[in-house]
């Protein structure tokens, strides 16, 4: 071009790039004239020693020795690789490797995500909003909260429509949102009708300024069958408040089986089953995810013919976090008192067995027919070669989760990733790692570009285009062998 620019054909943006400038994703950029990837291709290398193992993606600081390491001891990702667009090109980089004295074939690339969104799942008791209602990052609508899980609550962020059904702003926004959880940085999220809440993969959730510290133990019910025993004897009465199941010990079939004695208690709420009860409140940020702060207006009036005065109450929530100890006096009315020594030690046992309070960040997406033309001319065959296990697909070597059904849509763990695997582009889309991984012969058979195949000694250099990382000792090596059902 006249004014010595470059187009970039690596995405449908196709931007004009002038010398020494990058394109709107600062991904490529024009160096002396050619277009260059700008961010390092990572190599996975396989953590050899224990010491080095306990390292998550330990990054070489020591120079390149000029010894080329084993074949089945490097694995090429797909970070800072390229992209295959626009589609019918074969993938950028298609290694084979010799493992165990199989040859092996790696097709690598970058996907252009439309299709991908996040499954966070924030490990809090605390009601953060309604099932549907709209989760916003930066004003503009990027997912909704869908069905809780135990002792968790679930946010559906991203997909197609959110990235391209809206407005410019809302595809703007919930791109950098997917990109930045996936990148393992803090992003708020403000829920309509609910909390705001600060999450980050693999970090405590902080929901309404304040930093969650544990799940629960387990619902109301549960709490009370696996602490029953530690409680026979020492009071008489048990509600674990839990804005699902509330669990009254007297009632419940663990507190029957020990002979626990009925106490004339009264539970606000639905009784479900002996000694369960739904909806005693209503969804909060306090007790058990409800939302009271005095235990006591769950409970009606006590029954005269049944309970006596001086009778022992302790109310506790599912995380131990809340807990008081009340008396009737002879009124029958609870009179909150110390909690005796004995119960302190089980509120604190239940606390104890409360495991810390994580975000877990799941990026989901589908290969679609674009991607897959990438690896081979008839991509269909890709799909099946992945149905029937002789493919395995990871993403920056991280295993995947392959979605039964068509297609191949993958769920993977953002946090098994090395750091900062995802890109965007301002279509807007997300930019993940893809790699398939299977044997030469049958990359052979499924169609594949073999005269594209290369060694990979044929990109083992030691220069800035490339990042040496150490694996993750809890992922599976991803050049192990294929053609199991994993
Ligand atoms: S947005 Fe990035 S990938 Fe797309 S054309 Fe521009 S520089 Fe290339």
């Amino acid at each position: 071009m006249a004014d010595d620019a470059i187009r970039c054909d690596a995405c449908p943006v196709l931007c004009y790039i002038k010398p020494g400038r990058t394109g709107s994703c600062d991904r490529y950029g024009n160096r002396d004239g050619q277009l260059v990837r700008l961010d390092p291709h990572v190599m996975l290398e396989q953590a050899r020693s224990r010491g080095e193992s306990l390292v998550p993606f330990l990054e070489k600081s020591h120079e390149w020795d000029g010894t080329l390491v084993r074949d089945e001891e490097t694995f090429v990702t797909a970070i800072g690789a390229g992209t295959t667009y626009p589609d019918y090109k074969p993938a950028p980089f298609i290694i084979s490797s010799e493992v165990a004295g199989v040859d092996m074939v790696t097709v690598v690339t970058e996907g252009i995500f439309s299709y991908c969104g996040v499954k966070l799942k924030i490990d809090t008791d605390r009601h953060l909003g309604a099932e549907c209602n709209t989760v916003r990052a930066q004003g503009e609508a990027v997912g909704h909260v869908t069905t809780s899980e135990y002792g968790s609550q679930m946010l559906s962020l991203g997909g197609v429509r959110h990235l391209t059904g809206g407005s410019r702003q809302e595809g703007t926004a919930t791109c950098d949102a997917l990109l930045n959880l996936c990148n393992g940085k803090a992003v708020e999220l403000e829920i309509d009708g609910g909390a705001k809440v600060v999450v980050q993969a693999d970090k405590p959730p902080i929901v309404d300024g304040v930093q969650e510290e544990r799940m629960r133990v387990g619902c109301g019910s549960a709490t009370i069958g696996m602490f029953a025993k530690q409680w026979f004897g020492k009071v008489d009465e048990v509600v674990v408040v839990d804005d699902h199941i509330t669990g009254v010990l007297s009632e419940h079939q663990a507190g029957k089986l020990l002979g626990v004695a009925e106490t004339g208690i009264k539970l606000k709420g639905r009784r479900s089953t002996p000694g369960r009860y739904f909806r005693v409140a209503e969804p909060g940020t306090s007790w058990g995810g409800t939302n009271i702060s005095d235990p006591l207006s769950i409970l009606g009036p006590f029954d005269p013919k049944i309970a006596k005065p001086g009778l022992r109450l302790l109310m506790v929530s599912t995380t131990g976090e809340q807990f008081a100890y009340f008396e009737l006096d002879d009124a029958l009315q609870p009179i909150e008192s110390d909690l005796p020594t004995p119960l302190r030690e089980s509120v604190l046992r239940i606390k104890e067995n409360c495991e810390p309070a994580l975000c877990t960040v799941l990026f989901m997406g589908g290969a679609g027919g674009s991607l897959r033309a990438g690896v081979t001319e008839n991509p269909v065959k890709l799909t099946h070669s992945v149905r029937e296990a002789l493919t395995r697909v990871t993403c920056g070597g991280a295993p995947v989760y392959v979605w039964p059904g068509g297609g191949i849509t993958i769920m993977a763990d953002v946090s098994r990733m090395p750091a900062n695997a995802f890109g965007y582009v301002p279509t807007p889309a997300l930019v993940a790692p893809i790699e398939f991984t299977l044997k030469l012969s049958d990359y052979k058979t499924l169609g594949g570009y073999m005269d594209h195949v290369r060694p990979l000694r044929s990109i083992q250099r030691n220069d800035e285009a490339q990042r040496r990382v150490t694996s993750r000792a809890d992922n599976p090596w991803p050049l192990r062998k294929t053609g199991a059902k994993e």
